[in-house]
């Protein structure tokens, strides 16, 4: 069994930055951010999640590639 373990920081994506490009999707290796859109069916404004926190191995990747400086890592208390 895999034994989850939350990083000790995670990304933290602010929604009303975040344009939906896409770079930090590509940039993470472990491929824990996707694009998600608000609305049904693919439609709607596009914009980063992360979709697994413990497979994120806080390399701060996405944190750099950014060009809209939507996101920045926050620490976590567990
Ligand atoms: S690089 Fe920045 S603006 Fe582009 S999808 Fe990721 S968080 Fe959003
Ligand atoms: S810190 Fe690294 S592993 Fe974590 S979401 Fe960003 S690019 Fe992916």
């Amino acid at each position: 069994m895999r034994v989850m373990t939350r990083p000790k920081a995670l990304p933290e994506i602010d929604p009303e930055r975040c344009t939906g490009c896409g770079r930090c999707v590509a940039v993470c290796e472990p491929k824990v951010l996707w694009l998600e859109t608000d609305g049904p069916n693919g439609w709607g404004r596009k914009r980063s999640v992360l979709h697994d926190e413990s497979g994120c191995t806080v390399c701060v990747q996405c944190v750099i590639v950014c060009p809209f400086d939507a996101i920045r890592m926050v620490k976590t208390t567990s």
